[in-house]
């Protein structure tokens, strides 16, 4: 009996669904149409953007479609430049392909394994349309710094703050303080409606454009029927998966909790191990969404090893996001030295709301015989 309880599977993400999503998912299941069809997906809108402290929110179907629709809502095109970190999931660079316009990679700082604001000023050319600031497994770029530049070189700052809910910078939310921000709500986010996401932005004129080409280019102001006045995009979350965000939201600070007390369960194992976790610098709250392990440079690590007794145990290992410039996808770019060194030292470890005390451990106890030796 407990040896097959301690071999349970310790799954890398997992949703949190309570009575509260079942009753909101069922309520609407059951009545949220015809008249109500839009009923949880504005009051999802609505406390979405209340809970970040932006203006306006429009739900969307993923986040890669919040970007798509951002970027093209900012007149992102053939011939532009977006500038963004080379270690990176393939969705934030996606869109700006579809746009036609080019992906530019540039390396992360090691300690936040995020934008190097210097090298994004170094990549500004004439055709420089955007810089996109991605946060890392919740880590926070340098947003002051990159602010800067934005303003200066008079470009727009874009959030990708997928990962990176329960984040804040000075007092300010993640995905807040850009042109505009993309959420997750993909079933691995720490908030999910199976699949989803969300546009939020502060600038009127770019929620209105971002509004018309989200509704397959009619304007809500037009009266003809069917009247399109653009090529637009149809990205839309459905009535029923928004009833699920309205009872995520509604916890959202307990999901992020939960989250923090694995990180930092975790961090006070490892406190011994040569290794380093996501970052929380001074001013700011990480909303660790994936805990991870960076073992210290010039310490032998085995991944593979890491990997085999993670599964030895039951135990999903996840390996960190390769540099984009490795895959062979998009137009040659050169190989960024801190990029490609994390990328081999790093593994995220499995975090969920409904992981026990007793599962980290058993994470920590397949961690240690492979990092243990080294002090
Ligand atoms: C998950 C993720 C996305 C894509 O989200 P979808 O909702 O699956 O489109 C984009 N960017 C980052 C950083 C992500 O982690």
């Amino acid at each position: 009996m407990t040896v097959a309880s301690t071999k349970s599977r310790i799954y890398y993400t997992k949703p949190s669904i309570t009575e509260l999503e079942i009753r909101y998912a069922t309520d609407a299941a059951a009545s949220g149409w015809g008249e109500h069809c839009y009923d949880y997906i504005e009051r999802f809108q609505r406390q979405f953007a209340q809970h970040l402290g932006v203006r306006h929110a429009i739900a969307t179907s993923s986040a890669t479609g919040a970007l798509h629709l951002g970027m093209a809502g900012l007149g992102i095109g053939p011939g532009d430049e977006v500038i963004l970190a080379d270690i990176n999931w393939i969705a934030s660079a996606a869109p700006i392909v579809h746009l036609g316009a080019k992906p530019v990679l540039v390396d992360v700082l090691p300690d936040s394994w995020c934008l190097d604001p210097a090298a994004v000023e170094a990549a500004i050319t004439p055709r420089t349309k955007a810089i996109l600031a991605v946060y890392l497994y919740g880590n926070l770029c340098d947003v002051d710094a990159l602010s800067a530049i934005a303003q200066r070189h008079g470009l727009p700052l874009i959030e990708d703050a997928a990962e990176a809910i329960g984040s804040i910078w000075h007092g300010r939310r993640a995905g807040s303080m850009g042109a505009f921000g993309a959420f997750s709500f993909h079933g691995t986010k720490t908030i999910t409606t199976g699949e989803g996401g969300m546009f939020v932005t502060n600038d009127d004129a770019l929620y209105e454009r971002v509004l018309t080409l989200s509704n397959h280019g009619r304007a809500r102001g037009e009266t003809r029927q069917f009247w399109p006045e653009r090529i637009g995009f149809k990205y839309k979350m459905s009535n029923l998966q928004a009833a699920i965000g309205c009872a995520q939201l509604e916890r959202i600070d307990e999901l992020v909790a939960r989250k923090r007390r694995i990180f930092e369960q975790y961090r006070n194992a490892f406190a011994k191990l040569p290794v380093s976790m996501n970052p929380e610098p001074t001013g700011t709250v990480n909303g660790f969404w994936m805990p991870t392990i960076v073992v210290n440079e010039h310490v032998p690590f085995d991944r593979s090893a890491l990997l085999a007794a993670f599964k030895a145990d039951n135990i999903d290992g996840r390996v960190f996001f390769w540099p984009l410039s490795s895959l062979g996808l998009l137009e040659p770019s050169p190989r960024h030295p801190v990029s490609d060194s994390l990328s081999k030292r790093a593994t995220n470890l499995p975090s969920y709301h409904d992981m026990t005390e007793k599962d980290v451990d058993r994470v920590v106890n397949a961690v240690q015989p492979v990092l243990g030796d080294h002090k």
